[in-house]
Order: structure tokens, then sequence, then C-alpha cells
């Protein structure tokens, strides 16, 4: 990107949802919002901190300005940067990065909801499924938006981390979702992390399933008299990644969950009740490829974290979270451990793959 940007400031346009993705990996470019703040900046003492300027989604009028009198270039750009670029990028700006996070996705439901109160709000969380696999779906009426997994790229605190605390079904309740109805493939007494994930669901109201099918037919069959909540976990591709004799058909894995979210926006349709569904993932997966391996510990470890603190080295970066302190690899390109012939792919690190995933915002 550097050798496209060069002394004299350009302009360009990036799609809006991606544009937290781009500034992540924009580094050494300064991007003042508006014509503005680039004459006040410029007139000031203070030296600029960056190698060039670049103005994102300028209004009309700044945007006329910039290439008439001053004759600034426009440059185009990718909807989106390539993975590579994001993995240079991300773990150094890990802390920092605007994305949104995946600790703020229950608050940000609960906001982006507030003002109209549509009679059903859906989460669907898929357990394993990462943003890049899924950009070039497209849903109706739906934005799509990187999420951060903003700490350990597992299952169960990734889960924990975005159904929030207080959880996102108390934060409705309060909101006036006073039925719940949830959907999930284990029970509450033999499963902790379900247990967590559907806490306030009363017993009548949380139901077990086996197959997707079932939760269309469930949601079919309801009746809709008051404002409702309904909060479905589905397995993605987390299952297959790390047990699977041949290696997994991603392609076409990725494929019945599309069909999936599809099926579901029918149901809801067919409801003719305002409803706004939000779908997203605990983690992404980075999918094996002959990666370099580099332990982490001598002994208990995982492919791509450990709870030791390692100071330092290539690859690594140091999480310290609500639970407690984790090395984990960054990047693609290495994992801790010799890969069991079973095991396909891996999470836990800091990689494009594996802390990007999606956050569908589905208007009905
Ligand atoms: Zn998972």
């Amino acid at each position: 990107m550097a050798q496209q940007l060069c002394t004299i400031p350009c302009i360009t346009e990036i799609p809006e949802n991606y544009r937290a993705l781009w500034e992540l990996c924009l580094t050494d470019v300064w991007c003042p919002v508006s014509l503005e703040e680039w004459r006040d900046r410029i007139d000031s003492p203070r030296e600029i901190d960056a190698d060039s300027t670049l103005f994102v989604n300028l209004s009309p009028s700044d945007r006329e300005e910039l290439a008439q009198v001053f004759g600034f270039p426009a440059v185009k750009f990718p909807a989106l940067p390539s993975i590579e670029q994001v993995n240079q990028a991300l773990p150094s700006r890990f802390e920092t990065t605007h994305l949104f996070k995946q600790s703020d996705v229950a608050a940000g439901i609960t906001e982006r909801i507030r003002q109209e109160l549509p009679q059903i709000v859906v989460l669907l969380v898929f357990d394993g499924l990462s943003f890049y696999d899924v950009v070039d779906w497209k849903l109706p009426q739906a934005t799509l938006e990187p999420c951060l997994v903003d700490g350990l790229s597992v299952t169960n605190s990734a889960m924990q981390r975005l159904i929030g605390s207080p959880v996102l079904t108390h934060r409705l309740f309060e909101l006036g979702y006073i039925r719940r109805l949830g959907f999930s493939y284990w029970e509450r007494a033999m499963n902790a992390l379900t247990d967590v994930l559907f806490a306030e669901f009363p017993p009548n109201q949380l139901h077990r399933m086996t197959t997707f099918d079932e939760v269309l037919r469930k949601i079919k069959a309801s009746v809709w008299e008051t404002h409702t909540y309904v909060q479905i976990i589905r397995s993605g591709l987390d299952g297959v990644c790390h047990f699977n004799r041949e290696r997994p058909n991603i392609k076409s894995i990725l494929d019945d969950l599309k069909r999936d979210i599809f099926s579901l926006l029918e149901v809801l349709q067919e409801t003719e009740k305002s409803f706004r569904l939000f779908i997203t993932a605990d983690h992404g997966i980075l999918w094996y490829a002959d990666q370099d391996i580099i332990p982490l510990a001598q002994e208990k470890f995982n492919a791509r974290y450990t709870d030791v603190s390692i100071a330092g080295g290539d690859n690594l970066l140091t999480l310290n979270t609500d639970e407690g302190t984790y090395t984990v690899l960054t990047g693609d390109k290495v994992i801790a451990k010799q890969r069991k012939v079973t095991e396909w792919g891996f999470h836990g690190g800091v990689s494009a793959q594996e802390s990007l995933v999606p956050f569908w915002d589905v208007r009905q």
C-alpha cells in the first residue's frame, strides 16, 4: 500500500463497514476526517507523524475542492485489505485498533435495537467461523462488518465475551423482551458453558436441539404475542477443525451455514412481525497449511497459546485477560505443537483468520 501512496496526499473511497479494518492496516498513514482538519494540521507547527496522507470518504464538497484546487489524485483500494496485510498489522495494534470488538457485542446489539424495539430480536452464533471466509456472502438488507475477538480466541472465553456481563438476555429483558427462546445443542445442567450462555432463560424457554431444522420448526410454530429474544448457538467449523479423519470440505460446510441463515430469514419473514437478526461467531479458524512448529512450553500446550507468560520473541503476543495472562502465537505461519493427523485447523492465537469473525446486522 505504501507504494501506492506517496508524498502527495491522496483521496479514496472505502466501504464504511470496512473502514476500521483498513485503518488497522494503514500504518504510517494519516487519515484526516475533513479538509478543515487537514488545513489546521498543516498550518500548525507540530510535525505530522506519518509518511503519507490519505483522505477517506470525504464529503463531496471537500473531495471536489481537494481534487480541483489542490490537484490531489484519487486512488482506488480494494474493498478489503488482504489477510497478509491484516496479519502484519494486527499484533502490534491489537489493543489500540478501532475495530468493533467482541466484548462490545452485547452492548452494541442493545444500542442498535433500543430505538426501534423490533418485536423479535435474534442472535445466531456460530461456533467457529472466520470473517474472511464469508465476505462474499450476500445477505439481503444486511451489513457485514469484521468483529475483533479481543481476547483468547477459544470457545469458552469467546462465547462468554460476546454474550456479555450482564448477559444480553438480561439487557434485553430490561427493554421489554420478557419472552426468551433459546436453542442449544447441550443441556444447561450438563454443560457449564451452556449454563452461562443461557443464564436467565427459564427452562421452558430453552430448547435442546440436534439439528438446525428443529430450530426452524420451533420458530415457525411459535406465537409472537410479546417482544421476544431468540438466542441460537449453532456449530460452525470448530468441530471439524479439531477432529476429522479426512480433510474437511470447508466449502460445503460453509454452504450449509449460509443455507441455514437464508432458511432462518425466511421463517422470520413468515412471522410477519418486525425483527432484527444479528449473526456472529465465537472465533475464526486458522486452517492447517504446513505451518512451522515453535513450541511454547514443555507440557500441556495448545497449538496457538499457552497460559505460561513468555516475554518477547517473534510471533508472540501477551494477552492480559480477566481469566489470566496468556502467550499467544500471531500471524498464520507457525503453530506450537505437532499437528495430529486428524487436526485440520487451530485457534487461540491472534491472526486475521482466528481473530476476525463476521458480525451481520440484518434488518427486516
Ligand atoms: Zn469455538
